[in-house]
This record gives structure tokens, C-alpha cells and sequence, in this order.
């Protein structure tokens, strides 16, 4: 693809501008602009879309979403030694790309887009999950982004993704699938990264919808996920004692056998056990 863009390949690049991969950053690099642009083209049609990048790093995703036609892309990117990279870039594409040299986490970029809005990340998995948690908890919905694409360890991925009765199936597959169609749409294996890490990583594709699936108080429901799958061996009857007084009957109420553990409880359910507590 450098002969599409006309920049040098990302060896070079990362040489050029001294980015000896830092671990304190997270930073496990990709090099294959075949495999970037297929990452972008996970993302769905961008033409139409503005792009939030985060953790661009010397830019190979970045490239990708340009190449495949990103009407426009706002990169957040920490460390300050990517930015003569990523200015390059910008060259290449005049008008289409932003970089902000900042911390993802002490700052809300969205507003500075327009909608459509489309985020895709290769992010270290502490920040992404912390990222993905507060994109699925806005203060309103739907979100001002209409899809997600990122990069995750996978066994985080398959936590997104997890169905009822699984060892995966937990907070975050109830946050993730509350809200959005969540798919898992690439898998990768160490290899593909430079420095290569331990394990195998996976690209999840969520997609918002326009209303959560089901009714429920947001907090509620987070409450309640958070306090049944912290003792997830626990009965439910034991496990959720302090959430409100006689939660056997309520639990009943719902269809919630008070002896079933959070793992057996599906997203429909937990919804109808927010609503009956909040109406308690
Ligand atoms: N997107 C590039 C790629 O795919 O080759 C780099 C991916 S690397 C796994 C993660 C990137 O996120 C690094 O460039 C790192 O500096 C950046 N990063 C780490 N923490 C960040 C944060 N809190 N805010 C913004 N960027 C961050």
C-alpha cells in the first residue's frame, strides 16, 4: 500500500522517527498494511464517516482507514514521538487527518467530530476495556458513535461477546450486548504484531442500537451484573441479599429462580430484575 499513499513502509517509518515499541505504552505494532486496511474494512463503509482513532502510533491502522476512505480521521495518540510519523501522514492526505498528541483517557474527542461517527482502536487492553466501558455508558442514548472497532486480547473479546452458561459471560457481556449488536470479526495471532505479545488478539465490531434491547435503568442494571457476578459461584438469593429486602420474591417475580447463579441469567432477565428492583 506505500505505493498507494506514496509513504515509506512502516519499518522504515518506525525507524526514521526512532519508535522502539515502549511496553510501559502498550505499544505491539502493526507493519502489514494489507492487514490493517482488512482491519479498517471491519469497520464497515467510512466514506460517509468520521473516524476517532485511538493509539494510532506510527500509523499503520491510521493508513488503512485513509486508504479505504475515511471522509475524515481524528487520532489521539499519547506519546509524542509518533507525531512527525503521524504529521507525515497528514501530508499525504491533505485536510483528512487530525492528530492530537494526548492521553485518550483525560479527554472527550467525539464533540470535535461530526456523525456519523466511527471508532476503531488498537489500544493496550487496560485503556481499551476502560474506553469501551465508558462508550457503552454515555449520558444518553443512542451514543454520539454509531459503531466500534477494536482490538482486544482475546480472551477480553470473547468476554464481549459471551453467551448465558459460559465461564465468559459476566459484566461485560451484559454492558456490551445491552446496547449493541457485538461481533467478533478478526482473530489475529501474536505474530502479527511487532514486538509479537503472549497471546492471541481478537478484533470486536459493536454496533449501536438505536434503543438498548431491553428496558432498564442504566446504573441499575450495572449494579445489579456488578453484584451478582462478584460472587458468581454464590445463589443468587445469597449473592443479591443486600440489593434489596426480600429479593426471593422478587427474584420470583421475574422468573428468576432464587437458586440459579448470575452465569445461568440472561440479558432479558437481568433487565426485568433492574426494572422490578427500581420499581421495588
Ligand atoms: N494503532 C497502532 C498499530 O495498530 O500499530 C498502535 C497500536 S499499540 C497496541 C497501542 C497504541 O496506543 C500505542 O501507540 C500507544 O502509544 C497508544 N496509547 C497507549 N495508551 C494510550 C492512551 N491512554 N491514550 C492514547 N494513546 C495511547
Amino acid at each position: 500500500m506505500s505505493a498507494i499513499d506514496g509513504l515509506p513502509p512502516l519499518r522504515e517509518v518506525i525507524a526514521t522517527h526512532g519508535l522502539v515499541a515502549k511496553k510501559s505504552l502498550g505499544q505491539n505494532f502493526l507493519l502489514d498494511l494489507n492487514l490493517t486496511a482488512k482491519i479498517a474494512r471491519q469497520a464497515g463503509d467510512l466514506s460517509a464517516c468520521d473516524v476517532l482513532e485511538v493509539g494510532p502510533g506510527p500509523g499503520g491502522l491510521t493508513r488503512g482507514l485513509l486508504a479505504e476512505g475515511a471522509r475524515r480521521v481524528l487520532a489521539v495518540e499519547k506519546d509524542a514521538r509518533a507525531m512527525s510519523a503521524l504529521a507525515e501522514i497528514s501530508e499525504a492526505y491533505p485536510g483528512r487527518l487530525e492528530v492530537l498528541n494526548a492521553d485518550a483517557l483525560e479527554i472527550d474527542p467525539l464533540a470535535h467530530l461530526t456523525p456519523p461517527i466511527r471508532i476503531v482502536a488498537n489500544l493496550p487492553y487496560n485503556v481499551g476495556t476502560e474506553l469501551l466501558t465508558r462508550w457503552l455508558t454515555p449520558p444518553t442514548w443512542p451514543p454520539a458513535w454509531s459503531s466500534l472497532t477494536l482490538m482486544f486480547q482475546k480472551e477480553v473479546a470473547e468476554r464481549i461477546v459471551a453467551k448465558p452458561k459460559s465461564k465468559a459471560y459476566g459484566r461485560l457481556a451484559i454492558l456490551s450486548q445491552w446496547r449493541t449488536d457485538a461481533r467478533i470479526v478478526m482473530e489475529l495471532p501474536p505474530e502479527a504484531f511487532t514486538p509479537p505479545p503472549k497471546i492471541r488478539s481478537a478484533v470486536v465490531h459493536l454496533t449501536a442500537l438505536p434503543e438498548p434491547r431491553y428496558p432498564a435503568n442504566a446504573a441499575t442494571l450495572q449494579r445489579v451484573t456488578a453484584t451478582a457476578f462478584q460472587q458468581r459461584r454464590k445463589m443468587l438469593r445469597a449473592s443479591l441479599k443486600g440489593l434489596a429486602p426480600g429479593i426471593e420474591a422478587l427474584l420470583e417475580s421475574v422468573d428468576i429462580k432464587p437458586t440459579a447463579r448470575a452465569e445461568e441469567i440472561d440479558l432479558e432477565h437481568f433487565c426485568a430484575l433492574a426494572r422490578a428492583l427500581d420499581a421495588a
